[in-house]
């Protein structure tokens, strides 16, 4: 059997932030989230409108993870 390389992430998770299945991403507190949203995420200001989403969605999925 081929060894398959491992990584961090589990392909083809579902981001929590677009609901959609990604290769690529990050795992933040167990939570998926695709490259596409975390560059989002890093380049989103306090100020724009899709921060307090970002960051009640983030909270509301970890507590849910831990609970
Ligand atoms: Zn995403």
């Amino acid at each position: 059997m081929p060894v398959k390389k491992s990584m961090t992430i589990r392909l083809g998770d579902t981001c929590v932030l677009c609901k959609q299945q990604k290769e690529d991403g990050i795992q933040l507190c167990e939570v998926h989230v695709c490259e596409e949203c975390e560059q989002k995420l890093v380049d989103v200001n306090v100020d724009d409108e899709v921060y307090p989403f970002y960051v009640v969605e983030l909270r509301r999925l970890s507590l849910e993870r831990f609970l």
